[in-house]
């Protein structure tokens, strides 16, 4: 295939993507829908999985990881309801494709990754797309940022088997989180914002992440 002609084709499985998997499947915002028509999601899966790229499933990354499945990647963002100054806060950049979403939707992203390789990628990946202004940093998601909290919105793109305190601790007041929470082979996301200091917690679909690894294990 010609460059053109792949261009064309990947642009218009981009849409057949936010069509069939998302909008019919009862994914409503408009910034996020627009946001993921956009964002070019197979720059951030190696050349050989771009045919497969907007199709109903993760793909791997390398180090084991996954590039998350775009309904549920959606929903997550549904569930934070960004607006364009929101600061914002992601564990586990993986591709960085949910970066650069979140960079179409808000003022200030930034994102945490223990793999360094994954980080080194995203980066590049990310620069070269011209999303300049997230900030990528290498460590333990799982204790978040003290130094940048409190955040209007964290989203956490691995599973939990609780809700780690340090991050809820890092919501600012109507801050909202969104995490996969459970056991490792399935999970629900949970949906926490933050009222009057207390979080109130709903539970939302079921879900399948690779683990969040934190505290020793890292
Ligand atoms: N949103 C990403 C998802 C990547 S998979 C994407 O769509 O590409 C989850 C990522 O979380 C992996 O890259 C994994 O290395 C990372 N991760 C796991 N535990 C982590 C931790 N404690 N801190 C930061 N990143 C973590």
């Amino acid at each position: 295939m010609n460059s053109q002609a792949e261009f064309d084709s990947l642009a218009l499985a981009r849409r057949q993507m936010v069509e069939f998997q998302l909008r019919a499947r009862g994914v409503r915002d408009e910034r996020v829908l627009d946001a993921m028509l956009r964002v070019p999601r197979h720059e951030f899966v190696e050349p050989g999985f771009h045919d497969q790229a907007y199709e109903d499933h993760p793909i791997p990354i390398g180090q084991d990881q996954t590039i998350s499945q775009p309904y549920i990647v959606a929903l997550m963002l549904e569930a934070l309801r960004l607006i364009p100054g929101d600061k914002v806060l992601e564990v586990g950049t993986g591709s960085g494709y949910v970066t650069a979403l979140l960079a179409e939707l808000t003022a200030q992203v930034f994102s945490v990754e223990r793999h360094a390789a994954l980080a080194a990628k995203a980066r590049e990946v990310l620069a070269s797309l011209g999303y300049t202004r997230v900030k990528i940093m290498e460590g333990d998601g799982s204790q978040g940022l003290p130094t940048f909290a409190p955040f209007d919105a964290i989203i956490v793109s691995a599973a939990a088997p609780d809700l780690p305190r340090n991050l809820l601790s890092q919501l600012g007041e109507d801050g909202r989180m969104i995490i996969p929470v459970g056991a490792a082979e399935s999970q629900h996301l949970q949906l926490i914002r933050m009222q009057n200091g207390e979080p109130l917690i709903s539970l939302r679909e079921a879900c399948r992440f690779v683990p969040l690894i934190s505290g020793e294990a890292l």
